[in-house]
């Protein structure tokens, strides 16, 4: 797959270039952008592995 190549972000729809991101958990598949996985994606994993601390913890 060449590196430039165009991709429409899963989560904001918008277009973007590169390889993109894994958008899990928010989606199970496509790619987003840096930027929803720096404001959406990533949050979404600290707050699903702070639930999981707060199960283990019960
Ligand atoms: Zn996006």
């Amino acid at each position: 797959m060449p590196k430039e190549e165009e991709q429409v972000c899963c989560i904001c729809d918008k277009k973007f270039k590169g390889y993109g991101n894994n958008p899990e958990p928010i989606k199970s598949e496509g790619r987003c952008c840096d930027e929803c996985n720096e404001t959406v994606v990533i949050k979404a994993r600290i707050e699903k592995i702070m639930d999981s601390w707060i199960e283990e913890g019960a």
